[in-house]
């Protein structure tokens, strides 16, 4: 099926979209992104999405306005013209074309662009059986709480780490885990939950922060720090979150199964918790 996707203000089919060979996000990856999780034809946690896009744009000066009604009106539409159901929409603000200079144009024009794919995220195999995960040095850039299309490093460390039979990676920094490929790094011991306090190191979750309220709206006690590999190998519970995966449960890092070598009790308690209160709040 043929795709209606969105760019700048018109929805077309996706064989007819063009952006210009100028764009900063294309030359320069000039550009920052979001993806909602779409399911049963519902935005997952919107406004959050669009308040850390704000916060993105401002970080890197971006005039672009993000006007909340407008865009979940945009949303709305690419999920009734495209039939969506379970899925996600990837939306982009890049810098817009310019002649290529490493200043920013005085008076840019953004290019938005958003299009939808189709995922059935809640019948994945890997929420019954977990994910294999490998450990890898942090190479990205020192901004990763702006989110940026600028994400090489991390598609040759996932890469790296399905050749090496795993699901995804972990970075490590000076020792400490700081996150996933695209989903924030979790460990659970001794009913403690345990995670990277939010600093530019990491991307800050919409999940993450969702997850966390849970977790201590149940009672349970959080700690908000770094972890080695070492530690999460001891672990009782590993798991990741991000706005698709939920919580999803890690099994095995580097190696070595993490307690039962399937997703644990608590994983999953506080993900069906979670997609149970999303699905009511959705949008
Ligand atoms: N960390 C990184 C580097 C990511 O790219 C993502 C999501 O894309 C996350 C964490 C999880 O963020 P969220 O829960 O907002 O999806």
């Amino acid at each position: 099926m043929t795709r209606t996707v969105f760019v700048n203000g018109s929805f077309v089919p996706e064989d007819q979209a063009t952006v210009s060979i100028f764009d900063r996000g294309f030359l320069m990856g000039d550009a920052i992104y979001e993806v909602t999780t779409v399911i049963d034809g519902k935005l997952i946690e919107f406004p959050a999405h669009m308040a850390r896009l704000a916060r993105s744009l401002a970080e890197i000066e971006m005039p672009f306005e993000v006007d909340e009604d407008a865009l979940l009106a945009m949303h709305h539409e690419l999920i009734a013209r495209n039939d969506l159901d379970q899925g996600m929409i990837y939306m982009q603000v890049s810098r817009g074309p310019a002649d290529r200079d490493f200043v920013y144009p005085a008076d840019p024009k953004p290019t938005l662009i958003a299009f939808t794919q189709s995922i059935p995220w809640l019948s994945m195999p890997f929420i019954e059986t977990g994910f294999k995960v490998v450990s890898c040095p942090d190479k990205r850039w020192g901004r990763r709480d702006i989110k940026t299309v600028q994400i090489l490093w991390t598609c040759m460390s996932k890469v790296d780490a399905q050749r090496k039979g795993a699901d995804d990676v972990w970075f490590v920094e000076d020792g400490l885990v700081t996150e996933g490929s695209s989903c924030n790094a979790f460990i659970i011991k001794n009913n403690r939950i345990i995670t990277r306090a939010l600093s530019n190191d990491i991307l800050h979750g919409v999940t993450r922060a969702v997850i966390l309220k849970f977790a201590k709206e149940q009672g349970l006690e959080v700690e908000e720090r770094g972890f080695s590999v070492e530690e999460a190998q001891q672990a009782d519970e590993a798991f990741v979150t991000a706005s698709p995966l939920f919580a999803t449960g890690v099994v095995e890092l580097d190696g070595v199964t993490i307690g039962s070598g399937k997703p644990g009790p608590m994983t999953m308690q506080l993900r069906e918790a979670h997609i149970r209160e999303s699905l009511k709040d959705g949008l």
